[in-house]
């Protein structure tokens, strides 16, 4: 067996660590003679492995106890429609910032249920960066914020969280969660697909304060109300079972690494070592992203000469370095270094396109 350094922006890689306990418990959890994947989402079993993955969850990101964390289903985009059904509360204006392709994707869908208020964009610039504070248009009255803190494709990330006042602040951290400390208490609602750094694909998180639920549109579709799902513990129909077990032993694995304090440590030395070579490669490699905005996660950059792309990416793979390929949106590459990407894995891609610029420079 020959594991790979994985640079899929998601599906991404899982700690070994956890792999390896899945696969011991794999046949028979814990004395229970059955796979978690095989227990009923109602028994004592499969209950406990849920509310341990709650509490640890909420043990790493200090949420406050009058949030819910709801474990749901349909992804990320799902909740591009489910956040205005649930959060308009009567109000018919919510405010958007536009950072990139998936805040665009969460503009488009919620226009279908309120009056978007763009308060900034950065597409003129192609999503490079980030829009200062002072420049958004805010509407006092709008019923939530929504933003998107890291965009997955072009690797922009806030290195700042706005404060919004009384406005609800609403986050789509499919790409950035987990990935280091955050006040919750600054948000109304935090959402994530669980594929990047929580857990397998199947999963999505939500995180919400718990007087900002229960006031639905119209004919919004019983699945998609957070009450429901608060009021049942997220088990008001059968829930992702074994994604959500997955993602207990990723929020046990975080504490080992010390927790989301740990995480950023090492987070920041992986982007900054991946960053430097980038810099340091005399414009033989360039990041698009302005320097105050460049994503921890996700780093998109290009070679000067387009038609190295192919050797680039095929004598990486070679190295046991796959998944390099951009967004076809933008080109050239993107390494995605989420939590289980391990510090040695962005080592061996530095050597590599080092030796790689130096043979082809
Ligand atoms: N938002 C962001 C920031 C993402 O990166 C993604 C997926 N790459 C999505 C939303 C969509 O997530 P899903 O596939 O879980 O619907």
């Amino acid at each position: 067996m020959k594991r790979v350094f994985n640079f899929s922006a998601g599906p991404a890689m899982l700690p070994q660590s956890v792999l390896e306990q899945a696969q011991a418990e794999m046949l028979d959890w814990n004395g229970s003679g059955m796979s978690v994947m095989e227990m009923s989402h109602r028994g004592k079993e499969y209950m406990s492995i849920a509310a341990e993955a709650e509490a640890d969850l909420r043990e790493i990101m200090g949420i406050p106890g009058n949030y819910k964390v709801l474990f749901l289903q349909g992804g990320a985009s799902s909740q591009f429609a489910m956040i205005p059904q649930n959060l308009l509360r009567g109000k018919g204006t919510a405010d958007y910032v536009d950072t990139g392709d998936w805040s665009a994707k969460a503009i488009k869908e919620a226009k279908k249920y309120a009056n978007v208020n763009v308060v900034a964009s950065t597409k003129d610039g192609n999503y490079t960066s980030v829009p200062a504070f002072d420049t958004w248009k805010c509407d006092a009255n709008a019923a939530y914020l929504h933003y998107t803190p890291n965009e997955t494709i072009r690797g922009v990330e806030f290195a700042w969280v706005p404060e919004t006042g009384d406005v609800p602040l609403v986050a789509d951290m499919s790409s950035t969660i987990l990935s280091r400390p955050l006040d919750v208490s600054k948000f109304g609602l935090i959402y994530a697909g669980a594929q990047k750094n929580i857990g397998p694909a199947g999963l999505t998180i939500v995180i919400v304060r718990d007087d900002l639920i229960g006031e639905t549109l119209p004919d919004t579709p019983t699945m998609f109300d957070y009450k429901i799902h608060a009021d049942n513990e997220s088990m008001y129909n059968t829930p992702a079972t074994y994604s959500w077990y997955l993602a207990g032993l990723v929020f046990k694995w975080i504490k080992q690494q010390g927790g989301l304090a740990g995480m950023a440590v090492i987070n920041e030395r992986k982007a900054q070592k991946l960053y430097t070579a980038i810099e340091t490669s005399d414009g033989f490699y360039k990041s698009p992203v302005a320097a105050d905005c460049r994503s921890w996660m996700n780093v998109p950059f290009t070679l000067a000469n387009a038609d190295l792309d192919k050797a680039f990416l095929s004598e990486a793979a070679q190295q046991g370095l796959t998944t390099l390929k951009g967004h076809r949106s933008v080109g050239g590459m993107r390494a995605s270094i989420y939590n289980a990407m391990p510090e040695v894995g962005v080592d061996t891609l530095v050597s590599f396109m080092q030796d790689f610029a130096q043979k082809n420079g």
